[in-house]
């Protein structure tokens, strides 16, 4: 529409002006040759008018003051005789020049008047008619030409944005119906967008989130599969032991205690796989209680003072060297779970040999390792020993009373606070684990 109103409207309004300054032009040329007329009649106009008469005008009219018309360039119909009232030649006799110019029906109608003067007395007006047809006929093509133009623009501009729409919905669509896949649980699809634009670049991202959405179903799948068949071993052996005392005649009492004593110890590892299961689901919902600055020197001393008992028990040698003054943001109960857990497993799996436990401050790290003299770890394992439920030796860990999640909490607790933890092997046998936590001054400020 701009393109069609504005050209348009800016020639009409040049094509007025340039009227005006010729139709004025040559009204001023005939209003000069009747001046020296001290009184207008039709002999002395016609005189005068002979000689400057524009072939230009349509029409010229020369009235007297009265508004009757002495001389008139149209031949047939001619006006001369009578009273001619024009607004344009009113204006004139009032003393004003006029002009008016409109663009109708393919034609342009120009107007114009100025007053004939005498000693400063009007004494007649001159008025001038213009019909152009001409540049018209110019505007009329140029309206043509723009509309073509515009047409042919709007056509391109519909056509390309229809193509543009279609490319888009296409990928949109094609996104959707990957989502509403991967809602109804299809973790493998994966979408392919072609380009490099937004949506391409939103497919990417969908890709890699039902990536890690998959390894989170798959670790989910696995953990509660592994869990339940924790669960059923003992339960299973619960019930096998309560079959045989029912099941067998004169049971003699000590075998019952035996069977008993069984049960119990069963129950007990069915409440540590509980307990454990329920801190790792704790650890998962992402609540945490509110860290604090936890001074790990008098926690490690009182772990191991719980712990020298179990040592002896096994014939191991528990010995540890700390520093002072080993600040972490953490609370006391997940320093006291984290060493708990490596020093049991270092007593569990050293089978009776030394376990040594330091603690030190090392490049703004509080450090704990734990390292045993034991048969260590078999390489292959390291990477996977931190996995729920992973043992190297599933039989060996069960007598130990283990359950294949120790670790994990460890992994897990330590992580949540912004920790390390790794599992290598000391090069004179036997495991080494690390725990670094960032070290923070007793006030709680980063060191
Ligand atoms: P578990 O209850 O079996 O100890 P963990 O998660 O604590 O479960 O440990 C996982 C596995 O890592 C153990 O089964 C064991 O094979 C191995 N492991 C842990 N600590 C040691 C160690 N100090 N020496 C050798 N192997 C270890």
């Amino acid at each position: 529409m701009l393109l069609n109103s504005y050209p348009l409207l800016v020639s009409e309004d040049m094509v007025f002006r340039s009227k005006q300054a010729t139709m004025q032009n040559s009204i001023s040329v005939m209003v000069y040759s009747l001046s020296g007329l001290d009184r207008l009649t039709e002999e002395n106009v016609s005189t005068a008018m002979a000689v400057v008469e524009d072939t230009e005008l349509s029409r010229i009219l020369v009235t007297n003051s009265a508004g009757k018309v002495l001389y008139d360039t149209r031949e047939t119909g001619s006006a001369v005789g009578s009273y001619v009232l024009y607004t344009e030649i009113v204006q004139a006799l009032t003393g004003s020049d006029a002009f008016s110019c409109a663009y109708h029906n393919g034609a342009f109608r120009s107007r114009g008047s100025s007053p004939v003067l005498y000693h400063n007395q009007i004494i007649g007006a001159v008025y001038a008619y213009e019909y152009d047809t001409e540049q018209a006929a110019l505007l009329d093509g140029l309206q043509e030409n723009l509309l073509r133009l515009s047409g042919m623009i709007g056509v391109a501009v519909l056509v390309l944005s229809m193509m543009l729409s279609r490319v888009l919905t296409q990928k949109i669509s094609k996104l959707l119906n990957a989502i509403r896949q991967v809602r109804e649980g299809a973790y493998s699809h994966r979408t392919r967008i072609a380009g490099r634009d937004e949506i391409a670049q939103l497919g990417e991202e969908f890709n890699s989130l039902t990536d890690r959405l998959q390894k989170t179903e798959d670790a989910r799948r696995r953990f509660v599969s592994d869990a339940s068949h924790e669960l059923k071993t003992p339960l299973a052996a619960i019930r096998l032991l309560t079959d045989s005392i029912l099941q067998t005649d004169d049971i003699d009492p000590v075998t019952t205690r035996e069977f008993v004593a069984d049960i119990g110890r069963e129950a007990e590892r069915l409440s540590r796989i509980t307990e454990d299961l329920l801190r790792l689901t704790r650890l998962d919902s992402g609540v945490l209680e509110r860290a604090a600055v936890v001074d790990v020197l008098p926690v490690l001393e009182q772990v191991l003072r719980m712990m020298s008992l179990v040592a002896q028990e096994k014939g191991a040698e528990l010995t540890y060297e700390a520093a002072e003054g080993c600040f972490v943001m953490a609370t006391r109960d997940e320093i006291h779970q984290v060493i708990y857990n490596l020093v049991d497993n270092a007593i569990k799996h050293s089978g009776g040999a030394a376990v040594q436990v330091e603690l030190s401050m090392e490049d703004g790290a509080v450090v704990l390792s734990v390292s045993d003299n034991g048969p260590g770890i078999p390489e292959d394992d390291i990477s996977r020993i931190f996995e729920r439920f992973y043992r190297v030796d599933k039989a060996r860990s069960r007598a130990a009373g283990g359950t294949g999640l120790g670790l994990a909490i460890v992994r897990d607790t330590v992580e949540r606070r912004g920790g390390t933890v790794q599992a290598a092997n000391r090069s004179g046998g036997g495991a080494v684990f690390t725990v670094r936590w960032r070290a923070v001054t007793e006030e709680g400020d980063v060191v």
